[in-house]
């Protein structure tokens, strides 16, 4: 339960008290900021001594408006906690590139293997000949890559993937479990400490991880 915004332990009032996740929520503002940027157009620069025009490359400077978001400096003190992702493991990373290769390898490889069935006139295959080959390499390179990919997920790397969800579950009840605690922080512009709502411990915003109880 999130509980309203109490005394500051410092001052021991109230009225300079915001909560930290409103305070955070409200730092961020958008404003649009204009940008400069210089293309070069060919134009005429003069004449040569047959008084034929020259030309050359002119600077022209363009301007356009972009929007810019900015975070106060106590707002990107006060961020919520982050969930880490837990990365796939380092093997099935790089197995899982290999397969768009592999889909490429097998498609590209056949093609050069049967030159005279594409496009040499005079062998003059018969299409469906044609067609059951490109049909097959097409079968081929995505359904190798696919099965390797699904084996690699499923199969090699099962037990690793298995201790992966466990770490990313333990991860995601850790991370909840600050944020909870993230929910209470508030704010005293006065004393600029922050404190957990009716907690005595007040520490300055840089400090806010000293705030987190490991529990
Ligand atoms: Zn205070």
């Amino acid at each position: 339960m999130i509980q309203p915004p109490g005394n500051c332990p410092v001052c021991k009032r109230i009225d300079f008290v915001q909560k930290v996740s409103a305070l955070y929520h409200n730092s961020f503002s958008t404003t649009t900021e204009l940008q400069t940027s210089t293309t070069f157009v060919s134009s005429v620069t003069g004449s040569d001594s047959a008084g034929n025009p020259t030309y050359g490359s002119v600077p022209q400077t363009t301007y356009s408006t972009v929007p810019v978001t900015h975070q106060t400096r106590l707002g990107a003190l006060l961020n919520p906690p982050q969930l880490k992702k837990i990365p796939l493991p380092v093997g099935e990373k790089i197995i899982l590139w290999l397969c768009p290769v592999l889909a490429i390898a097998l498609y590209v490889g056949p093609a050069s293997l049967f030159p005279h069935l594409f496009g040499r006139s005079g062998t003059n295959p018969a299409i469906a000949l044609v067609l059951l080959v490109i049909f097959s390499m097409c079968g081929l390179s995505i359904g190798l890559p696919v099965l390797l990919g699904f084996l690699t997920h499923r199969v090699f790397f099962r037990r690793a993937n298995e201790h992966r969800r466990e770490l990313q579950q333990h991860e995601q009840e850790h991370w909840q479990s600050l944020l909870r605690q993230w929910e209470q922080f508030c704010y005293c512009s006065r004393c600029d400490c922050v404190f957990s709502s009716g907690d005595e411990k007040a520490v300055p915003p840089q400090q806010l991880q000293r705030l987190y109880s490991s529990g």
